[in-house]
């Protein structure tokens, strides 16, 4: 095949259009409420939500906090560095009409969202990207079973608000202490179990594995989402297929944080076990 003759066999493909990022949005605190001990709702505000809306049950932000000595953060270049204070979020209530949106923070310690959130006050700003997408639910699965711990708290809300009124979702919640358990609603029948972990970060996962192990038969037409501390994710997917018998397409599994690690990335899928 002859080619044109000023394009020779090692001209480089054009290139496809590069991907339009839509800009950081600034927003503003409207509203913080201490929902629990260890949670606190952060609702933001502002005219630049103009056209955000919610992406799907489990969707994500990004949020950039200011940095040590900022009193707000800088707003970002289109193509300057990432952010270093930037992590990622739920919108779990986003009321387009009002341009609000509310996230839910844990109060873990120490963490740039996390001391952040501890001190948010009305008026502070954040910038704010996304929504990127979440769980693709399978809306017509009979049964799901949801497992997660309190980072993942607001994840589960909105997939239990998008199930319809004929699944059944079993949900496993693992929470520091019984103050942080709060009424869950959905259409679907529910069956709610709340696991407290304590302080110490570093039983993530194990009430959770003790819990997983005391269930009757998981139904083989169930549908899995769980999302929690990132090694935890692991040993609870490797519980779920080599004793609980479920394989591993009925899961979807998320490292949401990683014990002693800042800023563990967003897409961990747990790909590497
Ligand atoms: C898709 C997605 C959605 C998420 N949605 C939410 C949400 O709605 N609400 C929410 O609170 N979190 C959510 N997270 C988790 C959140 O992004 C992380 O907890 C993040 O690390 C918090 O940032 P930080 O600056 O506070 O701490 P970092 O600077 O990232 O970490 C500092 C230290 O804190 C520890 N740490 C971080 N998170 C936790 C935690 N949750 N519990 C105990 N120790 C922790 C780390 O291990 C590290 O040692 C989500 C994560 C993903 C991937």
């Amino acid at each position: 095949m002859s080619l044109p003759s000023k394009v020779s066999a090692a001209t480089p493909a054009p290139e496809s259009a590069p991907r339009q990022r839509r800009p950081p949005r600034h927003v503003q605190v409207s509203r913080v409420q201490a929902l629990s001990p260890a949670m606190r709702r952060i609702t933001l505000t502002g005219a630049e939500l103009e056209g955000f809306a919610p992406v799907g049950p489990a969707s994500y932000i990004k949020l950039i906090f200011p940095e040590p000595g900022q009193t707000e953060p800088s707003r970002p270049l289109p193509d300057g560095p990432r952010a270093v204070s930037m992590r990622t979020y739920t919108p779990l209530a986003v009321r387009p009409e009002a341009l609000e949106v509310d996230v839910d923070f844990v109060l873990h310690g120490e963490g740039p969202a996390s001391s952040w959130a501890a001190q948010a006050s009305v008026g502070q700003v954040l910038f704010l990207m996304g929504p990127g997408p979440g769980y693709a639910l399978d809306a017509d699965a009979p049964h799901h079973l949801l497992i997660a711990d309190d980072s993942a708290l607001p994840a589960v809300e909105t997939i239990l608000a998008a199930l319809p009124a004929t699944a059944r979702a079993q949900v496993l919640l693992e929470v520091i202490t019984a103050a942080e358990e709060r009424t869950l609603h959905s259409p679907a029948q529910l069956d709610l179990t709340w696991l407290e972990r304590g302080t110490d970060h570093r039983a993530a996962g194990l009430p959770t594995e003790k819990a997983l192990r005391a269930l009757p038969p998981i139904a083989p037409d169930t549908n899995i989402y769980l999302a929690c501390e990132a090694a935890a994710m692991r040993r609870i997917r490797t519980l779920l297929t080599s004793e609980l018998g479920v394989s591993r397409n009925q899961i979807v599994g998320r490292g949401y944080w990683k014990l002693d690690v800042r800023n563990h990335p967003d897409h961990d899928y747990g790909e590497d076990a």
